[in-house]
């Protein structure tokens, strides 16, 4: 009788099954155990979460680590499935000042034109012009409302007000005569004093209508045409909200400096292609199928691409002590996708929304790791270790313990880093591939379309549907199921879009509306997963042909997800295959697939 583990070690987890091993008769799996991979895959790093993994499962036995025959590690591929991504798109800085934001509370209502000029500067200024009074937050309310209400007692017009503090509907409360006040602008000290400047504020639930609108801003600015084509991003990035201001700036048009999104070359065993990324991703993703199978991909130096690329291959060149020269990019995925971008000149941190590609790239390196990780792994346990298979393959070996299934059979690995597949035909060979992109991906993608900058905070959006909290006592579901409690909620979440997390409700810290953070989560898992579910399984499908394709398990953390098999299942159907999770073993769920196959296949080598 031996104890033997298997061990997987992915981007995200690491995952562990003990098994004992009897002459002559099948494995009995004894206990699994997963962790978070520590470090990136394949490097020396990867010990401390092995050992922890390994003890994990082994709490519940008898036995100790010592007693361990031996310790099985999957061959990860030369291929180092980390995943970086980043918006390649056209940057366009522009210099103009503009705020727009949704404060809570604006004040006052409509559209008002004029110069600005700080409030300490109204008592000196002349009657002729329409003013726009800027007041710094150290104006208690009470007293700017009184300066104003005595400047338009001496026939002074003042068209408006911007106000440092969330003081609007305050001061309001308090004039003569209504104004629209935007209020809450941050860097009021930047705001340009003593030029024209165009306020507006909509009425409460709804949004601007003539500074989200370049013809509108070219009326009231008296614009030629080529100024109008500047101001565009500025009315994009004003579009949606409830107040806004826009200035029109010293030097009077806007700035521009682009630099370019530049072109990647596909290199492929038989053919080359050039793409720009430009061209979005739908192009980049047909001239990719059109070369493949592709040996390397490389980018246009000094583009915003090309920067993308060396990153990356830089960060795995230091983790696996290799030189840059020796890393090679070997798959991409290209994903369409809307981020919000910082408009240069914005007072309250505004942002323009742009068209960008996002760009997951896959590195292959030259040197398999795994090896130098056993070695080491054995010196740590002393217990021998082995790197005993190809991880796709042993993911098939763990999938056919599901209940119901049996060669031939294709599985969808639906990792962190990577998306992988494989099929097993009646004869047992195994055909295998690994592509770039997946769960990380959906999440950066996220992030960045809502303009996090909080992967936790986009991770939990992936997870979890979405609720908005009511009143104190009910919430609806996204489902438009309205669920009522008891007990009051915490009064925090009032109002808020929350995600049901295990633990309940947890708000969300943006300002999105439920509706648009549905939308971007959808967009994002489909874009992701369905995309590369199909390129995966044309790869690894006889002649290519997904409709020759029967069945597919689906694997792998993403496979848990609450939403993303649906997907790829819906999209499978329409080629005639049927779409399931994987149940390793009958317990594990979708979980353990290659820790099992490692055991399984040692096993079926000691019996001969
Ligand atoms: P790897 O093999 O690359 O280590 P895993 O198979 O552990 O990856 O999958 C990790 C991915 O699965 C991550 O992107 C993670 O967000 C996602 N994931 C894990 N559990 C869930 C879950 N319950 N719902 C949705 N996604 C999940
Ligand atoms: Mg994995």
């Amino acid at each position: 009788m031996a104890y033997i583990a298997g061990v997987d070690i992915g981007n995200n987890s690491t995952e562990v099954a003990i098994a004992e091993l009897n002459r002559g008769s099948q494995p009995r799996f004894l206990s699994s155990a997963m962790v978070r991979t520590v470090g990136i895959k394949g490097t020396l790093r990867n010990i401390l979460g092995i050992i922890d993994a390994l003890d994990l499962a082994l709490e519940p036995l008898t036995i100790t680590r010592k007693e361990l025959s031996r310790v099985l590690l999957n061959e990860a591929t030369p291929v180092i499935g980390d995943v970086a991504m980043e918006t390649i798109t056209e940057t366009v800085i522009t210099e103009s000042a503009m705020i727009g934001h949704n404060p809570s509370t604006p004040g006052g209502l409509g559209l008002g034109l004029g110069t600005t000029i700080l409030l300490d500067e109204l008592e000196s200024a002349a009657t002729e012009q329409p003013w726009i009074v800027v007041i710094p937050g150290t104006v208690e309310f009470r007293e700017a409302a009184e300066r104003l209400n005595r400047a338009t007692s001496r026939e002074l017009e003042i068209a408006g007000a911007i106000v440092q503090k969330d003081d609007g509907v305050l001061i309001h409360n308090r004039l003569h005569r209504p104004i629209p006040i935007v209020d809450e602008v941050l860097h009021i000290d930047r705001v340009p004093r003593q030029m024209p400047a165009a306020i507006e504020v909509a009425a409460i639930g709804k949004a601007i209508e003539k500074l989200s609108n370049p013809y509108d801003i070219a009326t009231l600015f008296d614009l030629s045409p080529d100024e109008t084509r500047n101001v565009v991003p500025i009315a994009r990035a004003l579009t949606g909200t409830r107040s806004a201001v826009v200035i029109k700036t010293p030097r009077g048009d806007i700035q521009e400096r682009r630099i370019p999104a530049g072109k990647i070359t596909l290199i492929g065993r038989q053919q080359k292609a050039e793409v720009q990324v430009e061209a979005g991703a739908e192009a980049i993703m047909n001239q990719l199928a059109h070369v493949s199978p592709l040996s390397e991909i490389q980018a246009e130096p000094g583009t915003n691409v090309g920067g993308m690329f060396e990153t990356v291959r830089k960060v795995m060149a230091d983790l696996t002590d290799q030189p840059v020269s020796a890393i090679r990019v070997q798959d991409i995925i290209a994903v369409d996708t809307l981020v919000p971008q910082k408009v240069l000149g914005s007072l309250a941190g505004e942002y323009s929304l742009g068209n960008a590609v996002g760009l997951a790239a896959m590195v292959e390196t030259h040197k398999l790791p795994m090896q130098r990780l056993a070695r080491k792994l054995e010196i740590e346990i002393m217990v021998p270790v082995e790197v005993a298979g190809v991880e796709a393959e042993m993911a098939i070996h763990g999938a056919l313990t599901t209940p119901g299934t049996r060669p031939p059979l294709a599985i969808l690995d639906l990792g962190g880093g990577s998306t992988d597949a494989s099929l097993i035909k009646e004869t047992g060979a195994i055909e295998s591939t690994h592509l770039a992109g997946a769960g990380d991906m959906v999440t950066l993608l996220i992030d960045k379309e809502l303009g996090l900058d909080d992967l936790d905070l986009a991770e939990n959006i992936k997870f979890f549907p979405l609720a908005k909290v009511e009143t104190l006592f009910h919430l609806r579901h996204e489902s438009g199921a309205v669920e009522f409690f008891q007990e009051p909620l915490d009064p925090r979440l009032f109002g808020r879009v929350v995600v049901i997390s295990e633990n309940g409700p947890k708000p969300l810290d943006t300002r999105e509306p439920l509706a648009k953070i549905i939308e971007v989560r959808k967009k994002a898992k489909k874009k992701v997963f369905v995309q590369n579910a199909l390129r995966a399984l044309v790869s690894v499908a006889p002649a290519n042909s997904i409709r020759l394709i029967s069945f597919v398990a689906l694997v792998g953390g993403s496979a848990l997800d609450f939403e993303i098999p649906q997907m790829i299942s819906d999209a499978l159907m329409e080629y005639g295959v049927v779409t399931g999770r994987a149940n390793v073993r009958g317990v594990e769920g979708p979980r353990n697939a290659v820790a099992t196959g490692l055991v399984l296949a040692h096993a079926a080598k000691e019996s001969g």
